[in-house]
């Protein structure tokens, strides 16, 4: 794989879904839910997507999916290496086209599996609609996934009750992996889930990246999931995306104070720094009516005058290091490796 080589690129990508109140419905005012996103996923590497309920890191999944038409900005897929089609302005018909190669992982897998399906119909339904095998070739592929995410091929007769949300997880894995995609887009996937189970999760996405050269859009709330599964990470805060950095010099240095009080929040492993938690000020930023200038300048600590009037642009700070802070120089921030993070 080329270091430039590009599976999925996002540029400027915004969604404001309408308020409309009234008999005739107005439009109102604006949820701005995503407002000017980019990021690169090159093919078989691993990105984070990291922020607080609502910051809108969820969107830009289903945006990905062609579940929702982006407001603006552009979403470049190039699944074969040759071609790519923008997901943002794409035809109905496009979309279906692209489909088997970006798969979703959601949350909770026993919403997202038909509880009246065996595995074995739960496994052919996207082999046969999409007409990729059939006959013996069905059989052989159905038993290659089971064996892919760790399950028996006796399970293949039973039920999703029949099984913990663990196993339940490895099955919508399975179901995602079956048409041969090039990017899986994981929606808090293992949230739901026990932590000695999260992490059989995550090894099993590791595993199965590392036998078929998989991309993932990984999103969480949870840092520390994070750290270990992603090549590069994105932090998103009210729509917009504060840092983006590959993962080890973030950890170590990060450039944004969102991003240091998020990590201050990480238990740690030295006891004599478990007062250095820095408590955010009041509540995430209104997408509605997002504070002028930096959105995090009502809860920033480092804030000064012109963080409430100026919006600070992405910037590249270091290689490949980007931050949208005016002060991302200046500022000596605490990272994860100096507070000893359980992570
Ligand atoms: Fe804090 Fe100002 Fe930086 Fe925003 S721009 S993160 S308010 S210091």
């Amino acid at each position: 794989m080329s270091e430039t080589e590009v599976l999925l690129e996002l540029t400027d990508v915004k969604k404001h879904f309408p308020i409309r109140k009234g008999v005739f419905k107005k439009v109102v005012a604006h949820v701005k839910a995503v407002d000017g996103v980019n990021f690169t996923i090159r093919p078989g590497e691993t990105v984070g997507l990291v922020g607080e309920s609502g910051c809108g890191k969820s969107t830009v999944g289903r945006m990905i999916m062609g579940a929702y038409r982006p407001t603006a900005g552009h979403i470049w897929f190039k699944p074969d290496g040759k071609q790519r089609t923008d997901i943002a302005s794409a035809e109905p018909s496009e979309i279906r086209a692209l489909r088997p190669y970006v798969q979703m992982v959601f949350q909770d897998p026993f919403a997202s599996l038909n509880p009246r399906m065996t595995i074995r119909e739960i496994l052919a339904e996207p082999l046969v609609v999409n007409k990729v095998v059939r006959g013996r070739a069905l059989e052989d592929r159905i038993r290659e996934l089971v064996e892919l995410v760790g399950l028996k091929i006796q399970h293949l007769g039973r039920y999703p009750h029949a099984f913990s949300g663990g196993q339940r997880q490895r099955i919508s894995i399975a179901r995602a992996l079956a048409l041969y995609p090039r990017l899986l887009v994981a929606d808090e996937p293992t949230s739901a889930l026990d932590v000695s189970v999260q992490a059989q999760i995550v090894n099993l996405a590791l595993e199965i990246q590392d036998r078929i050269g998989l991309a993932y859009l990984f999103i969480s709330h949870d840092l520390g999931l994070v750290r270990h599964f992603s090549k590069r990470i994105v932090l998103m805060y009210v729509g917009k995306i504060v840092e983006y950095a590959p993962a080890e010099p973030l950890f170590n240095r990060p450039l944004h104070p969102y991003t240091e009080a998020l990590m201050s929040n990480v238990p740690t492993t030295r006891p004599e720094l478990v007062g250095r938690r820095i408590i955010l000020k009041g509540e995430p930023a209104d997408p509605i009516n997002p504070p002028a200038g930096c959105p995090f300048h009502p809860r920033c600590n480092y804030a000064q005058e012109i963080c409430s009037t100026v919006v600070p642009e992405l910037r590249e700070i270091e290689p490949g290091h980007l931050s949208a802070c005016h002060f991302a120089e200046s500022l000596n921030l605490t990272g994860c490796d100096a507070l000893g993070c359980a992570i």
